[in-house]
C-alpha cells in the first residue's frame, strides 16, 4: 500500500517511518495532486490552527474535504476530522460525527505517557499524549475504541480512524498496522 501523510507541519517523518515499520510505502504528501497517488492519507499531531491555515493555503481544505481516502488523524489530526470542536462555529475537514475538545488533560501536565487497551489490537498500545484533545461526544455510529481516565481517546468511523495521542513518537506501530490492514485494505 502507499500511505501519505499530510507534510504541511507537525510529526511527519515519524508517521512515515511506523508506515515503513508497517511493511508499506510511506510518501509525504506536499502538494495536493499528490493526493492520486495514494491508499491512504493519515494527518499527523502538530498544532490544528496552523495546518488549517496550510491547508487553505495550499488547497487541501477543500480537496480533503470531498476526499474519499480513508485517513487516520492522530492529535492536532483528530481536530482535523472531527465535525465538531468545542469553542469553534464548525469542525475543519467534519470527516467524522464526534465533538473534540482541545487541550483538554490539565495544564499542569501537558503531556504524559500510557499503555492502553485498544478495541480491535490484541496487545497494548504505547501512547505518549502531548497537549492532547479528547472526544467529548460520539454519534450512534462512531466506534470508541480506548479511553484514559473516562475520556474517549480513539474512535473509528468506517474508513475514518481518529485517536488522542501520538503513537509515532514511540516503537509501536500497531495503530498504524491496524488503520493499513483494517481500515485502507478492507
Ligand atoms: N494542542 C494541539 C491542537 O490543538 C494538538 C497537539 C498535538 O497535536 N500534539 O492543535
Amino acid at each position: 500500500m502507499k500511505i501519505g501523510v499530510l507534510a504541511l507541519q507537525g510529526a511527519v517523518r515519524e508517521h512515515i517511518r511506523h508506515i515503513e515499520l508497517a511493511g508499506h510505502t510511506g510518501i509525504a504528501i506536499k502538494r495536493v495532486e499528490a493526493l492520486s497517488e495514494i491508499d491512504g492519507l493519515v494527518l499527523p499531531g502538530g498544532e490544528s490552527t496552523t495546518m488549517r491555515r496550510l491547508m487553505d493555503l495550499y488547497g487541501f481544505t477543500d480537496a480533503l474535504r470531498k476526499s474519499e481516502l480513508p485517513m487516520y488523524g492522530t492529535c492536532a489530526g483528530l481536530i482535523l476530522l472531527a465535525k465538531d470542536i468545542v469553542g469553534y462555529d464548525e469542525g475543519h475537514l467534519q470527516k467524522m460525527d464526534i465533538l473534540v475538545e482541545r487541550n483538554s488533560f490539565g495544564r499542569q501536565v501537558d503531556s504524559f505517557e500510557a499503555y492502553l487497551d485498544v478495541k480491535g489490537i490484541e496487545a497494548q498500545v504505547n501512547a505518549v499524549f502531548i497537549r492532547a484533545p479528547h472526544i467529548v461526544s460520539v454519534s450512534s455510529d462512531v466506534e470508541v475504541l480506548s479511553t484514559v481516565e473516562d475520556k474517549i481517546v480513539a474512535v473509528r468511523q468506517g474508513k475514518y480512524l481518529g485517536i488522542s495521542f501520538h503513537p509515532e513518537l514511540t516503537d509501536d506501530y500497531k495503530i498504524m498496522q491496524y488503520f493499513i490492514d483494517e481500515v485502507v485494505s478492507k
